[in-house]
């Protein structure tokens, strides 16, 4: 691309691109220049979310070389091992470059803080854009865009160690294999076995289960089990967990230097910030998921942003793929989470655009895959954590949806499932999402027949390219 554009020169590169492909695929390349085809998409029925699509132009050994940079923290660095981490969450340089064999989203590479206030600079134009082009719109954001990934890593892997924590002292009472709501730990066996581990004393874990409903019931579930290492506590800095295969206690968190410290902040300020433009202009806010060892903790302060600006209304929406073989768990424990917190629950469902290099890295380094073996079982996954929501949203004013598919046959059961549960779509609490030129046979039919003199239902993803 660079290369084209200094032989052609900047005036005729725009004018051959807008010919090809790109022209077809992306939207314009500013706020403008998208206009004219956002109102012709409206007058269809067709809303917009608005996606910025701008990559940069690296060798792929560029962007091994900052993938494995920023990914690795100062003390690794120094010591030149990473200790008791798992490999999952660890970057590899073999696949430090998040583009191979990826399609249909773009991949951020971190540079510096600098360049991650630009991107912020960009999504508040894009949130801007939306807010302006009609009143019920949504924009798209990444939060590897955001901050340094080292942290998505590390909280990730965080995360997913607390959680099998959970599965293992579930086992040791004698509960494996239940669904993951049904699963709940008897707080005295609990603090018996901490104690035998050595991880607190009763007395310590006996503050642990004091919260106003925590342990309430003389048992905790992974949500009030997740709840302590919430982030308005510290007791995440302190804790220990046993190694599986060692049968050592390993710190659960590892420790950050002050830099780095201040870089997972500053990633959690442009969230914040441009939450609460999204919030202040009426646009709602789809954070994309992302590879597996950084979606943990995408997801989580994706649940973060939606306990704060969630309580009057959808305004972010957190991303489920369905192709993972834990995502029904995830959707039932957000929804849940939602109920019991009272803030509206949004979610965009999609299979998952990275399969190919999941599976590889997973092989190749020897981890679970973390996918349904096959493209039925998805399909299965994807109508069930459907199914799951549809059934909510008939009976609550708090839950939206948006079907994010280019598979004819899901659109059509949402459609049949609605009607079903008798989910007008004049309500506006399910949208479908395609990315624009892709699938207009489906898009456009959509816009018309759900909703013939609203917009609101049909949603087309539309990339803008400013830089
Ligand atoms: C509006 C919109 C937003 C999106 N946002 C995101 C996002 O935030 N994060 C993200 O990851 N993706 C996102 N995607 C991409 C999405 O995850 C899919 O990759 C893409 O839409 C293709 O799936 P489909 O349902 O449209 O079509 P289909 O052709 O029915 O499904 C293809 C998908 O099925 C799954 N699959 C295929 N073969 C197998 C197999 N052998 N085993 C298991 N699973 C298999 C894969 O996920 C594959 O991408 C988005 C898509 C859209 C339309």
């Amino acid at each position: 691309m660079n290369l084209s554009r200094k032989l052609l020169g900047q005036h005729l590169f725009e004018k051959l691109m807008k010919m090809t492909f790109y022209g077809h695929f992306v939207a314009g390349e500013d706020q403008e220049a998208i206009k004219p085809l956002i109102q012709r998409n409206h007058a269809f029925g067709v809303g917009s979310v608005l996606d910025y699509s701008v990559e940069e132009d690296l060798t792929p050994e560029e962007a091994e070389r900052k993938e494995m940079d920023s990914c690795t923290s100062a003390s690794e660095k120094k010591t030149g091992g990473a200790g008791h981490r798992e490999k999952q969450y660890l970057a590899h340089r073999g696949f430090g470059d998040r583009r191979d064999k990826v399609i249909s989203a773009r991949t951020y590479f971190y540079a510096d803080e600098t360049k991650c206030d630009q991107h912020m600079e960009t999504f508040l134009r894009c949130i801007e854009a939306s807010g302006g082009s009609s009143e019920d719109s949504f924009s798209a954001i990444k939060l590897t865009a955001l901050g340094r990934p080292q942290f998505l890593l590390q909280f990730s892997e965080v995360l997913m160690k607390w959680r099998k924590f959970f599965h293992q002292m579930a086992a040791e009472q004698g509960k494996a294999g239940l669904a993951v709501m049904e699963t709940r730990l008897e707080v005295k066996k609990l603090q018996e076995t901490l104690a035998n581990l050595g991880i607190a004393t009763k007395a310590e874990s006996q503050h642990w289960f004091t919260g106003e409903d925590l342990g309430v019931s003389g048992t905790v579930d992974l949500l009030d089990w997740n709840s302590l290492i919430d982030n308005r506590t510290k007791l995440s800095k302190l804790l220990l967990v046993p190694n599986t295969k060692t049968g050592q206690l390993e710190p659960l968190l590892s420790h950050f230097t002050e830099e780095e410290d201040l870089q997972m902040k500053r990633m959690l300020q442009r969230m914040d910030v441009l939450a609460t433009r999204a919030l202040k202009l009426g646009v709602r806010l789809m954070v994309d998921a992302e590879q597996t060892y950084f979606q943990p903790a995408i997801s989580r302060l994706t649940l973060e942003m939606q306990r704060k600006f969630n309580m009057e209304k959808a305004v972010i929406f957190n991303t489920f793929q369905c192709y993972l073989k834990e995502a029904y768990d995830n959707v039932t424990m957000d929804m849940e989470l939602s109920r019991r917190e009272g803030w509206h629950f949004g979610a965009k469902l999609v299979r998952g655009a990275y399969l190919e290099q999941e599976r590889a890295r997973a092989a190749q380094i020897g981890y679970e895959d973390p996918l349904n073996p096959t493209y039925e079982e998805t399909n299965e996954m994807y109508q069930r954590c459907l199914d799951y929501v549809l059934e909510e949203i008939k009976y609550s004013q708090k839950v939206k949806v948006m079907v994010a598919s280019h598979n004819e046959d899901t659109v059509k059961f949402t459609i049949r499932r609605m009607a079903e549960l008798g989910i007008h779509p004049s309500e506006n609490k399910v949208y479908f999402g395609q990315l624009l030129g892709m699938c207009d046979q489906i898009t456009f039919p959509l816009g018309k027949c759900l909703c013939p003199r609203r917009e609101g239902v049909g949603f087309a993803v539309l990339f803008t390219v400013s830089e």
